[in-house]
């Protein structure tokens, strides 16, 4: 039987810019198209006149921006007559190929550190039916094993040394330019592998020098703002660091695999690498969810304390029109959301006074 793809993903949208043909069987769950969100009361709590658009990459079939990458990287490897797709991964890597392996009928094998992955990714890619290999090790170890298995056993790497893996993420950036008419200012990135932040350059730069896309507002390109974990933090250190740590396991990586790339995009867009401790990537977190009523994964947040960093000290401009990804969802992570929550839920009486009472106590 032939499944007419009746979700239409990016793959579909952005045809004439992916490496795909008109036969090219389409592996896809109705990822992308992402909503920008401008962020409302942020800018006035700050205090700044400021236009902040959060990408929520969160949105996305499996919860993070990975299954941009995921549909191109599994289609391309179902084209070619790989039965098998294989992942180090964080957590979000490893949910998205496995449910892009069981959509289009392939194993799925993911390494993921033991003990250091999100509860809710775990679930995932747990029902989705891949083999976990939890390993005794971190990221880094992780891919530096899937690097070497190729030579052994017939599966394709979909970490986003792929590089079908960055040409999916680079729509992201086609997506942006599209909703505004325009190119942003500032583009704030977390930063870990740094496929993502190579991914978004690719993006800005061919649609900035395609003769289709927009006018002359496309001709300029964003200043790419990447920010790191503290304890994670390889691109501010200005080496690869061993033994990452951060309460943002989505980054935690010590030996980034798209180095030279993310270099090549801090350069050429006049940006910079900073660093947050773990305390601030939660405060934004939270700040995020409280004030804007968006929940993203700690990970994601880094971009936005970055971005409200760069504001306060001036890096930043008031005046600007900024775009923070928010790449995965903060429902990934439930236990680091329970755990920054200084007010946890009262437990009253199930009767009507009791209601009142907590009620009229708080108003
Ligand atoms: C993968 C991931 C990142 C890091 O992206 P890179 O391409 O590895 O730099 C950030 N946040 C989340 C939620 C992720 O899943």
């Amino acid at each position: 039987m032939v499944l007419k793809n009746k979700y239409t993903g990016l793959i579909e949208r952005y045809k004439h810019r992916l490496p795909v043909a008109d036969d090219t069987p389409v592996i896809s769950l109705g990822e992308g198209n992402t909503p920008l969100i401008q962020l409302r009361n942020i800018p006035d709590f700050i205090g700044k006149e400021v236009e902040i658009y959060v990408k929520f990459e969160g949105l996305n079939p499996t919860g993070s921006f990975k299954d941009r990458g995921m549909t191109m990287a599994v289609t391309k490897a179902v084209e070619e007559g790989s039965r098998a797709i294989i992942c180090a991964s964080t957590g979000n890597t490893s949910a998205s190929a496995a449910a892009y392996a069981a959509r289009a009928g392939i194993s799925a094998f993911v390494l993921i550190p033991e003990g250091k992955i999100a509860l809710g990714k775990l679930a995932q890619t747990m029902m989705y039916g891949a083999l976990i290999m939890q390993i005794r090790g971190n990221f880094d170890d992780g891919m530096k094993l899937v690097k070497e298995i190729v030579d052994h056993a017939p599966v394709t790497i979909v970490n986003s040394i792929n590089p079908f893996r960055i040409q999916g993420q680079k729509t992201a950036a086609f997506e942006i330019i599209d909703e505004l008419a325009c190119v942003p200012d500032y583009h704030c990135l977390p930063v870990g592998n740094a496929g993502n932040i190579t991914a978004y350059w690719q993006g800005y730069r061919e649609y900035a020098s395609s003769t289709e896309s927009l006018p002359a507002v496309v001709a300029s390109r964003p200043v790419m703002c990447g920010y790191q974990a503290a304890g994670a933090a390889p691109f501010i250190a200005g080496k690869m660091i061993d033994n990452p740590e951060t309460v943002a396991t989505a980054i935690r990586i010590g030996h980034p695999q798209s180095w030279d790339y993310a270099w090549a995009a801090q350069k050429e867009s006049g940006g910079w690498f900073k660093c947050f401790t773990d305390q601030q990537i939660l405060d934004a977190q939270k700040l995020l969810a409280a004030q804007e009523g968006i929940f993203c994964e700690p990970a994601s947040a880094t971009s936005l304390a970055g971005a409200l960093h760069d504001l306060s000290e001036g890096n930043i401009p008031e005046g600007s029109k900024i775009v923070c990804t928010l790449t995965g969802n903060g429902l990934k992570d439930p236990d680091t959301a329970i755990q920054q929550c200084t007010e946890k839920p009262i437990t009253i009486d199930a009767n009507l006074d009791a209601v009142k009472a907590a009620i009229l106590d708080r108003l």
